[in-house]
Parts: structure tokens; C-alpha cells; sequence
């Protein structure tokens, strides 16, 4: 949490506050991150334009008039909102004044939160970030290639950012239930028709939860501060026992590696 919907609703939600604005001054307040912000953070954005937002996996990047990139990965409680400057709130950690008035303010309860400046390349072999699964590089030939090699779940395959970038827990279950996959299931073992589900669930899932402008659990908030809704539509994750949708059958709940998993035992093969 976030993943790719809310980091895509929160850009979307920026774009029209940010671009083209310059940014006036920058307040580190905290600079302990999950990794420390650099030293030179504040003086490397201060002066510099806004050009563009756009978004790479969870990933937020802000491209300058220098032409480098201010990247953000929002880590599990992070939300970057615009507003009219107003009184701190705990774990406002980063404040940034633009030159239309508002503040960009980086709150972030657990601070596994990520900001960084440098050059697009440089960046991008640092993330080091697989395909975009809403494009056309993530097809049904790219997933079974990925899935032949592998002896690992294939859940485990879909969260991997190196494979495909932007989907996490909550989005893997939501999908692998419309594609009736289990999330256990060795990703070598499934057939073409199977993979071929598993990307057209995944571009489904993916559009639906922008349009119903992301899933609000915890704190996930887009750039104006406002919640998403698609938590609403869930068919499966967080509904542990309540009856599957399509079956009836109760929900299961199971835990692996500090994650949970939830599927339809009778759905999901
Ligand atoms: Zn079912």
C-alpha cells in the first residue's frame, strides 16, 4: 500500500496543482526516510520548475527544468498533498512552497518512504523496474516466458517489481480471483489460457480501481486528500470468511512471509 492505483489517482490528482509551478522553498523536516534524504535535497529543488508528473510502478516522478527527476515511492503510509499552507500535522516530514501559493506537504507515519533527485538513467537503474502492467509490454508472451523460468508462487511472480511494476498485495489477490488462479499456485505450471487470464484480469482490475480512484485501507489519501473507494469492490482481499461472490463458498485467509493471502478455494485452482 499504495500501489499502482493510488499512486496513479495521486498523480492525476497533483497534476493540475503542480505543473509549471516553481518551487519557492523546501523544509526538511525529517529527513529519515528509508533511506536518509540527501544532504543537498532542499537546495537541489529550490528554484527549480515543475515540468511534468508522471508515474513509473509506485513511483512518482517529477521532471525539472534541469532535467533531472524528483522521485517519490510513497512506501506504506506516505501521501503527498497540495493545499493552502495550514498548521503542521504529526509526521508532516517534507514541505515544499510552490510558487502558486500551495503547499506539497510529504506525510508519512512509518516512514518507509522514499524522495531522491538525480537523472532519469540513474534513477531507473537504481529502481530497476520490470514493465508496466497497463501497457503494451505486459502481454500474455511476456508473463508465460516469466512464469516458464520460475518455480516461484505465482503471486510471488506478480508482485515482484522487477517482473512487472506497480502491483502489491491487495491488487494480486483482487486479480488472481477474477482470473481463478490461486495465489500458491507454481507459476511454471500454468497453461496459455491461464496466463492469458492472469493479464487480462490484471489490466481489468487495475483500470477499475483508478476509475473508482484507488483503495483507502489505512492512509492512503490522493493529492487533494481525499479517500478512493474501490476497497468497496473488493471480491476478496480483507474478506477472510464472508462468502465468495461468484460461489458462495467462504473466503480463505493464508498467511505466508508476513503476507497475507485471500482466495476462493473453490474458484481459484
Ligand atoms: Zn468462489
Amino acid at each position: 500500500m499504495p500501489e499502482l492505483p493510488e499512486v496513479e489517482t495521486v498523480r492525476r490528482s497533483l497534476e493540475r496543482l503542480v505543473t509549471g509551478q516553481s518551487i519557492v522553498a523546501v523544509q526538511v523536516r525529517e529527513a529519515r526516510l528509508r533511506r536518509p534524504l540527501a544532504n543537498d535535497f532542499a537546495a537541489t529543488l529550490t528554484g527549480r520548475v515543475i515540468r511534468q508528473i508522471s508515474r513509473r510502478g509506485k513511483y512518482l516522478h517529477f521532471s525539472l527544468d534541469d532535467g533531472h527527476v524528483w522521485l517519490v515511492h510513497l512506501g506504506m503510509t506516505g501521501r503527498l498533498v497540495a493545499g493552502a499552507p495550514a498548521a503542521l500535522l504529526p509526521h508532516d516530514h517534507v514541505l515544499i512552497a510552490l510558487s502558486n501559493g500551495l503547499c506539497l506537504r510529504y506525510n508519512d507515519t512509518r516512514r518507509f518512504g522514499l524522495m531522491m533527485v538525480g537523472t532519469e538513467t540513474s534513477l531507473a537503474l537504481l529502481t530497476g523496474l520490470g514493465v508496466e502492467p497497463l501497457g503494451r509490454a505486459f502481454s500474455v508472451r511476456y508473463l508465460w516466458t516469466r512464469a516458464q523460468a520460475t518455480q516461484r508462487a505465482v503471486k510471488d511472480l506478480l508482485i515482484d517489481q522487477r517482473v512487472v511494476a506497480g502491483i502489491g498485495n491487495i491488487y494480486v489477490c483482487e486479480l488472481l480471483f477474477r482470473a481463478g488462479v490461486r495465489p500458491e499456485r507454481i507459476a511454471m505450471t500454468l497453461d496459455q489460457p491461464a496466463v492469458k487470464q492472469i493479464v487480462k484480469a490484471t489490466k481489468m482490475v487495475l483500470r477499475e480501481a483508478i476509475c473508482h480512484r484507488g483503495s483507502s485501507i489505512a492512509d492512503y489519501l490522493d493529492g487533494e486528500g481525499n479517500p478512493g473507494s474501490y476497497q468497496k469492490r473488493f471480491c476478496v482481499y480483507g474478506r477472510a470468511g464472508e462468502s465468495c461472490p461468484q460461489c458462495a463458498t467462504p473466503i480463505r485467509r493464508e498467511m505466508r512471509g508476513g503476507r497475507s493471502s485471500f482466495f476462493c478455494p473453490n474458484c481459484q485452482q
